[in-house]
């Protein structure tokens, strides 16, 4: 398979086919992403594709999901999305799951009935980076969106019938805007309904504007207990009648898992584990993104 740097893949793509379509990130503004700091964006060439393609038909019979990487192949033109798509169901007809990272901008440059066409052809999982629900926040990363943009971005990917996982960013908005971003993120979640909510924690690596921002004293980090409280007020604000809720990110100081609504008071009370000082928590140095 042709793999052009770093791979990136949610953990729960781990056993996945991971065919490389685009490079890099067609946003690549957010301050503190580095994953695709030294890559510019690009599509690959078709010829490399169908290559990996027919590598992928032969060798990898036994993984019945395929990951698009990088960053946001849902970034495709849709001709062009179309073609993988049906060039994947014919090539590779065990594969029973198609997934991608998107951006709101993605989603936005795609209408509903192409989005429904994706979903008939096997795209049936969006890995959608919300970070935040707090509108200052979200300008603050680069995003390029607001709340009400990712709801409604959100929502589409749902009505299309595909699931959808969001990504929540605990620390984002450092100390001064830490409980206003928890309220911001649970409203716009609860707004937008989706599958599933993927908490991860801040880790400022040093190849990032936030980085700089750190060094320069204009952003504040929280420490780990005000981490679990931005947590225990996020988690304690979301309404959703059926989603999963998933803290177990390797960057998080502890793993917690669990459906909507029906774990969440044991949710909660771990996390009062944490914030009383009863539970274990990962060393600072077994931490990774
Ligand atoms: S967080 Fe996502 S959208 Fe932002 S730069 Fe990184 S890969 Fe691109």
């Amino acid at each position: 398979m042709d793999y052009q740097g770093d791979i990136i893949r949610p953990p729960s793509e781990a056993n996945s086919i991971i065919l490389q379509v685009t490079t890099g990130c067609s946003h690549n503004h957010c301050t503190f992403c580095g994953a695709y700091r030294e890559k510019s964006y690009g599509v690959k060439q078709w010829s490399t594709i169908q290559h990996d393609l027919e590598f992928a038909a032969r060798w990898c019979t036994r993984q019945k999901t395929m990951f698009l990487a990088d960053g946001d192949a849902l970034a495709l033109p849709h001709e062009l999305m179309v073609q993988l798509l049906t060039s994947i169901r014919q090539m590779l007809p065990w594969v029973r799951r198609v997934a991608s990272y998107a951006n709101c901008h993605n989603i936005e440059g795609k209408s509903d009935l192409q989005l429904c066409r994706y979903k008939e052809l096997g795209l049936s999982r969006i890995y959608m980076g919300l970070e935040s629900g707090h509108d200052s926040t979200l300008r603050k990363i680069g995003k390029g969106v607001d709340g009400a943009q990712m709801v409604t971005a959100g929502r589409r990917v749902r009505t299309a019938g595909m699931f959808l996982s969001v990504t929540c960013l605990l620390g984002i908005a450092g100390i001064e805007a830490s409980l206003d971003h928890a309220q911001a993120t649970a409203a716009v979640l609860n707004q937008m309904e989706p599958s599933q909510i993927a908490v991860l924690t801040l880790m400022i690596l040093d190849n990032t504007p936030l980085f700089r921002e750190l060094q320069a004293r204009r952003f504040q980090p929280l420490d780990q207990g005000q981490l679990f409280h931005e947590l225990r007020m996020m988690l304690s604000a979301i309404e959703l009648k059926r989603a999963q809720f998933q803290a177990n990110h390797a960057s998080n100081y502890f793993s917690l898992s669990g459906r909507l609504p029906k774990d969440k008071e044991a949710m909660l009370a771990t996390i009062d584990s944490a914030l009383n000082g009863t539970l274990n928590l990962k060393d600072e140095s077994f931490r990774l993104l």
